[in-house]
């Protein structure tokens, strides 16, 4: 075993030693990169609603129930600043300048951290300048958080952009209860052994009571680089480290599941879908991927799949259809530059070979669908592609399945999606393997509707048993000395 090369204290930056709370400290603040709030996106308006998504929903009702905060980043680089209140909850802004936003968002978060975190499907880039900044700014969350905290209060901290949070807050105030969840992967040693700042990110964790991953594999991960790299001692479930006893655990996360059925049976959004089914031509099958336009997610690779199937005739262009939604994102990026240009190639090239007059093979939509518009497609999906190559949990195939109230629709799902652990009922594909990507839409196609059934009620009954709001109480709960 590895031992550590150099005290821990030594990489830990010097800090006041106490920090008073505001006279009205808050019991629960949740610290995220974001506020749950955006601006609207009407012309002319100039109001905030709440960003979408059964997360924010969640965390937003258990802080309407304990009067609490969230602390995060507006969203904007604009002087317009964002409400201290909404909808029950109060709200502080940690501001972040542009060239901040570069190092530590663009930079250090997601061309350092979300390459390295996703199996390093595309290269980390490594630069100190970025790394401090991501210090500073992880410091600025942790010193809102500790001036807003109520004395012995819980303080739940978010995701990849925010690991350093735990311990700058644990050494401001060493009186509050500290929760880390990642919604991302936490990579193997091999890979995480890359990283210049290991030992700093580890220490940085290791400052909260509970620390909470996707999939149990995750938590071991974790679990061990800490006992090699840090000299933790313990279980994979609980470490100890510096004097006190760490918890470590699996938590996978889920969808609102009601609002889902909800709207999956509003008329509205049925007759929308069959009115997206006709305008696709009334197709015998349609297959369906919605993802960012990410590395991570396996798009090309699940396009040449379905490619190939129409090449050897398994899909017939008269009846078959995939539509292929690809919302931008981190457009700046390099990468994702050539990702985008990468896939509209491939794309072109499949409706080029195989599309024919009025019906091209694959409808392909770069951009992003509102809520409702996405229920509609879900549930005109016979088959549903989510097929990345590394993925936290992947929302889109729950959200998926929760739409499916008759029991109807197949999912084809990668191996290497947390959502893979739970719905053992769809069907599992390695998504680095063409052959194997067929073969899963094979059996898919085949699959006979009893069979189809049966697979999909399972991974109904899965999502049902905890939802979103189950996910966020059970990690409360663990968190509670
Ligand atoms: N989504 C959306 N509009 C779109 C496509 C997706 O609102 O056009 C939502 C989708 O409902 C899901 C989330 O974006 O809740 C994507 O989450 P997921 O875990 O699948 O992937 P991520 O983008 O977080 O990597």
């Amino acid at each position: 075993m590895m031992q550590p090369t150099e005290p821990v204290a030594e990489i830990r930056p010097a800090l006041e030693p106490t920090f008073a709370p505001d006279d009205s400290g808050a019991e629960l603040v949740i610290v995220a990169n974001r506020l749950p709030i955006q601006r609207s996106t009407t012309p002319g308006a100039e109001d905030w609603r709440p960003s979408p998504g059964g997360l924010v929903s969640a965390l937003t009702s258990v802080l309407q129930n304990r009067q609490g905060l969230w602390i995060g980043w507006s969203g904007a680089a604009t002087d317009i600043a964002p409400p201290t209140s909404f909808e029950g909850i109060r709200l502080k802004s940690v501001d972040i300048s542009a060239e901040e936003y570069d190092d530590f968002y663009l930079g250090f978060s997601n061309a350092t951290l979300w390459p390295l975190y996703h199996d390093a499907i595309r290269t980390p880039t490594f630069h100190r300048t970025w790394w401090h900044t991501y210090q500073e700014i992880n410091m600025r969350y942790a010193k809102a958080a500790a001036a807003s905290v109520a004395e012995g209060g819980t303080v739940w901290i978010h995701d990849y952009q925010l690991q350093l949070v735990p311990n700058y807050l644990r050494q401001l105030r060493p009186d509050v209860r500290i929760g880390f969840f990642l919604h991302i992967p936490f990579p193997p040693t091999e890979l995480f052994m890359q990283l210049p700042w290991r030992k700093e990110i580890l220490t940085g964790l290791l400052g909260a009571d509970l620390i909470g991953f996707q999939v149990p594999q995750a938590a071991a991960n974790f679990s061990r680089i800490a006992r090699r790299l840090l000299g933790a001692t313990g279980t994979d479930a609980s470490l100890i480290f510096d004097g006190r006893v760490i918890k470590v655990g699996a938590f996978p996360i889920s969808v609102d599941c009601d609002f889902i059925a909800a709207s999956a049976a509003d008329p509205a959004v049925r007759a929308r879908a069959r009115e997206i089914r006709q305008s696709l031509g009334n197709p015998e099958l349609i297959l369906l991927g919605v993802d960012r336009l990410d590395y991570t997610k396996g798009i090309q690779q699940r396009i040449k799949a379905v490619s190939e199937l129409f090449a050897d005739g398994t899909l017939d262009p008269a009846k078959h259809v995939l539509v292929q939604v690809a919302v931008p994102s981190r457009e700046t990026d390099a990468h994702y530059e050539r990702e985008r240009h990468d896939l509209e190639q491939v794309i072109s090239e499949m409706n080029g070979d195989y599309g024919v007059l009025g019906n091209p093979v694959i409808h392909y939509l770069h951009q992003s669908m509102g809520f409702e518009e996405l229920m509609a497609l879900y549930l005109e999906a016979d088959i549903m592609l989510v097929t990345p190559f590394r993925d936290g949990m992947n929302l889109v195939a729950k959200e998926y399945v929760m739409c499916r109230a008759d029991g109807t629709g197949k999912l084809v799902l990668s191996e290497f999606a947390g959502a893979a652990t739970e719905l053992r009922g769809a069907f599992i594909v390695n998504p680095h393997d063409l052959d194997g990507i067929k073969e899963g839409i094979r059996m898919a196609l085949n699959a006979t509707p009893k069979e189809a059934k049966s697979r999909m009620l399972r991974m109904r009954r899965k999502i049902y048993r905890r939802d979103v709001y189950d996910w966020t109480e059970e990690f409360l709960n663990a968190l509670q000395p």
